[in-house]
């Protein structure tokens, strides 16, 4: 077999073949090789008229019909299948060869694989995809991580298949070596779980306190698309909430078991916070909010819990609370973001990784689940100040928050009077709060940890570390 494909995929289950499929249309000659040849054949069958593909049966095929230095993407079961494939494919490589892994993996496992790799003269690169199915195949966000020789040879072929954001900039570009696009993705991940989790507690209050129907909530959620929350995920609410059950003739989303579910890479996104000491509340209580949604015994057994029922607003009163829940929804999702990019510095920092938050949020603005018009707001803040230490400390940010914030506490103070639960709201607001305050309990805490621990404290008026002798010390 004559080695003329510029990229080789293996794995062609959906996130694969439209990956290829994708290099295909764009001109590129892939290699395309599956675990079981049954779908490597069937992809060719079917799409084989869209540019030009080698089907490899074996992985020594695969391996002989790619170009040097060899493009492989790996896209198959993130975890041990990843291990699996490696472990085949790495032996039949060459110094200098790339070996590209497109799953949802562990940023960890990343840096592991990049290691271990790279002692061999493999480049072993982490990229990060979202844009689900869809995006695989007409233009994702691509998040690479990686040596920058490894992007200097990858980096054309990913900008040419990339989602374009609306200024026509391809949404990828180096983000880091080793596993800093696994862990930009994992962030990217996280926020989606808050902006999810954030709209659908608008709907919530928009149901029960505005007392909306789902059409109605549709409305106003097209209307808001047109606004400054213009989003992928605020137009396919709006689309969800409009649809139909074609069985009962009810609306969808009132036939729809109340339990979501997660894969994980929310959890992920979480914990790898708590370990470097980010709190990403908001994140979090999306992940709960989930979590708890779940639980089915115990919602059972705790629904004769006493507390308010919403009595729904109607008329103006009514359109000028949902006006209110516009406010508190962009400046909870103000926060969302602050927080992830807080993440995704710590974690450059912690790995020395060099990420640079601004082209992040370029990356973000196309092809992506996240993609939002005030991405572009993002990008031009840490343009302006790469070292911008929150983005609530860029005026225009600090500025909207500053006019939003009457409404989005009237509407935190409206769920909690009529007992509807907004966790994401509550906690976006409650780290707002903590960052202005002059004074925060935390001193009353350090008292307390030297009381019982002797763990010392810092004093406001002088250097050092203190601890006090409690009388009740034994
Ligand atoms: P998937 O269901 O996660 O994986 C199926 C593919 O993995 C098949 O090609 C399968 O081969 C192969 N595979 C499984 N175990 C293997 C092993 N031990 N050795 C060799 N191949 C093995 O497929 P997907 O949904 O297309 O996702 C692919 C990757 O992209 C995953 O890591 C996923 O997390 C990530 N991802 C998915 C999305 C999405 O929206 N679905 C978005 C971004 C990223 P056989 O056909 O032989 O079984």
């Amino acid at each position: 077999m004559s080695s003329t494909a510029q990229i080789g995929v293996t794995g062609l289950a959906v996130m694969g073949s439209n990956l290829a499929r994708n290099f295909a249309r764009n001109g590129f000659t892939v290699a395309v090789h599956n675990r079981t040849a049954a779908k490597t054949r069937a992809l060719v069958a079917e799409h084989g008229d869209e540019g030009t593909f080698v089907a490899a049966e074996s992985a020594k095929e695969f391996v002989d019909a790619l170009e040097r230095p060899r493009r492989l993407i790996v896209m198959v079961k993130a975890g041990e299948p990843t291990d699996a494939v490696i472990d085949e494919f790495a032996p039949l490589l060459e110094p200098g060869d790339v070996i590209i892994d497109g799953g949802n993996a562990h940023f960890e496992d990343t840096r592991r694989r990049e290691r271990q790799l790279r002692e061999r003269g493999i480049h072993f690169v982490g990229v990060g995809i979202s844009g689900g199915e869809e995006g695989a195949l007409l233009g994702p966000s691509i998040m690479p991580g990686g040596s920058a020789e490894s992007y200097a040879s990858l980096g054309p072929l990913l900008e040419k298949i990339a989602a374009k954001a609306a200024d026509g900039t391809p949404c990828t570009s180096h983000i880091g070596p080793d596993g800093a696009g696994h862990f930009v993705k994992m962030v990217h991940n996280g926020i989606e779980y808050a902006d999810m989790q954030l709209i659908a507690e608008a709907y919530h209050l928009l149901r029960d306190v505005a007392g909306y129907s789902p059409a109605r909530i549709a409305e106003t959620f097209r209307a808001w698309n047109r606004g400054r929350l213009d989003s992928y995920l605020i137009e396919i609410t709006a689309e969800v909430l409009a649809h139909t059950d074609a069985a009962t003739g009810r609306p969808f989303v009132d036939v729809v078991a109340d339990a979501a579910e997660q894969k994980g890479t929310g959890r992920w996104t979480v914990q790898i916070a708590l370990d470097l000491g980010v709190p990403v509340s908001g994140i979090a209580e999306a992940v709960f909010a989930r979590s708890v949604s779940g639980h089915a015994a115990l919602r059972a057994a705790s629904a004769e819990l006493a507390g308010p029922r919403a009595t729904p607003l109607s008329g103006a009163e009514a359109d000028a609370f949902a006006a209110q829940v516009e406010q508190a929804l962009y400046a909870s999702k103000i926060v969302s973001y602050t927080q992830g990019f807080h993440q995704i510095r710590a974690g450059s920092e912690q790995y020395e990784w060099g990420v640079d938050p601004g082209a992040v949020a370029a990356l973000w603005r196309g092809g992506c689940i996240i993609r939002a018009a005030f991405l572009d707001r993002i990008k031009a803040a840490y343009d302006a100040r790469p070292d911008l230490p929150s983005l609530l400390s860029d005026a225009g940010f600090a500025g909207e928050i500053a006019a939003a914030q009457d409404d989005w506490r009237a509407v935190l103070v409206a769920a909690v009077r009529q007992g509807i639960p907004v966790p994401a709201f509550a906690a976006s607001l409650a780290y707002y709060d903590a960052l202005r305050a002059e004074r925060l309990p935390a001193a009353l805490t350090q008292g307390q940890r030297d009381f019982f621990g002797a763990h010392t404290y810092r004093r406001t008026d002088r250097e050092g570390s203190f601890h006090t002798l409690w009388s009740g010390d034994r």
